[in-house]
């Protein structure tokens, strides 16, 4: 499954709502305005935040998802390298080929849509454990809900995409996202915008591999329906239980995620949050919702909510022992 291109059924490919960089303009746009306007006129009215709230909604049974098996990632960095060149991002400060990136815990950002981190590994010291973090493009997703003016589209597809033009700044689906991962691009003053992992969306909807996983020459990243990846996963665990952990990382939290994950260290270790519900965050806040009027000021508390239950991110401190490893990646 993983080396082969597939041919995605394109009968859903009215996507309205297409992320990422390319075309897109910087400039506040005229729509963008009007977006603004319209928000404005409907806290003015005092529309009811259901509104707002997602319907009753399970996500689409026939989408994509990846599954990155961490026990087969090498720290390479051909993901970075080619999501880098495949979103048109800027140049990175040092070249993929540096290992000593390693030295410093990253995280996506305007600049990169995926990092890959270095990680003590508790039962070899001698074999460091990578991980590669981007947008885990959540069933149902937070940053979708929490933004006023519906930036972002869950596709049918799986991925979780957004509209550059439309995106005024709030920075509502930051806080709102339990794994901390939409970036913003704090160096641009007059026109903010989020940038994040969008799961290669112009590149599945016409067949194609996710580019990171077209690149992964190690068969840590394996793309797929989701139903597929899941089963995929559970064999791999039965097949080596001695290899793996009992666990799916994201087939179920904050109600499951698109991008899926199996590991031989525990995932905490990992800086992955292991305080998730099992239900999607939103729904942990709904009541809230519908009780309330949309007004701008209720938005930063329901976030503040969302961030209280999520608060234990990826704060994993970066250890001496981790610095003395070398990896394939490193000169
Ligand atoms: S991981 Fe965060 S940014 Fe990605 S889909 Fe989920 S809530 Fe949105
Ligand atoms: S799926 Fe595409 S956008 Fe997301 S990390 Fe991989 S290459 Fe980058
Ligand atoms: S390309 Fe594959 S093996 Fe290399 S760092 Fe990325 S996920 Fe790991």
């Amino acid at each position: 499954m993983s080396g082969k291109k597939r041919r995605l059924d394109q009968e859903d490919d009215e996507q309205s709502n297409v992320g990422g960089r390319t075309g897109s303009s910087f400039q506040i746009s005229r729509r963008k305005f009007l977006s603004m306007s319209a928000l404005a006129g409907c806290a003015a009215a005092g529309f009811p935040a259901s509104a707002y709230s997602t319907p009753e909604f399970r996500g689409w049974p026939e989408s994509y998802g990846m599954l990155t098996d961490i026990t087969a990632c090498v720290g390479c960095r051909s993901c970075e390298k080619a999501c880098n060149k495949a979103n048109e991002m800027p140049a990175p400060d040092k070249p993929f080929e540096d290992g000593t990136v390693f030295k410093e815990r990253r995280w996506p950002s305007a600049k990169t849509l995926t990092v890959v981190n270095r990680y003590e590994n508790p039962d070899n010291p001698f074999v460091p454990v990578y991980r590669k973090i981007q947008c885990n493009h959540c069933m149902e997703p937070a940053c979708a809900t929490a933004c006023p003016i519906h930036a972002y589209t869950k596709t049918p597809e799986g991925a979780v995409t957004y509209n550059p033009d439309l995106c005024f700044g709030c920075r509502y689906c930051v806080i709102a996202c339990p794994f901390n991962m939409p970036g913003y691009d704090y160096e641009s003053a007059l026109e903010p915008r989020i940038v994040k992992c969008i799961l290669c969306h112009g590149r599945i909807i016409e067949g194609q591999l996710p580019a990171c996983a077209e690149a992964c020459p190690g068969g840590a990243l394996t793309f797929g329906r989701r139903n597929d990846i899941v089963k995929l996963a559970r064999k791999r665990i039965m097949d080596s239980p001695q290899k793996y952990i009992d666990h799916i990382y994201g087939e179920h939290e904050a109600g499951g995620t698109a991008w899926l994950y199996i590991s031989g260290v525990p995932f905490k270790q990992l800086g992955f949050p292991d305080n998730l519900p099992r239900k999607p965050m939103i729904e942990l806040t709904r009541g809230y919702l519908s009780s309330v009027p949309v007004i701008f000021t209720t938005f930063p508390a329901l976030f503040g909510m969302i961030y209280a239950l999520t608060k234990n991110r990826d704060k994993t401190p970066l250890k001496e022992d981790d610095l003395k490893h070398t990896s394939g990646g490193e000169k």
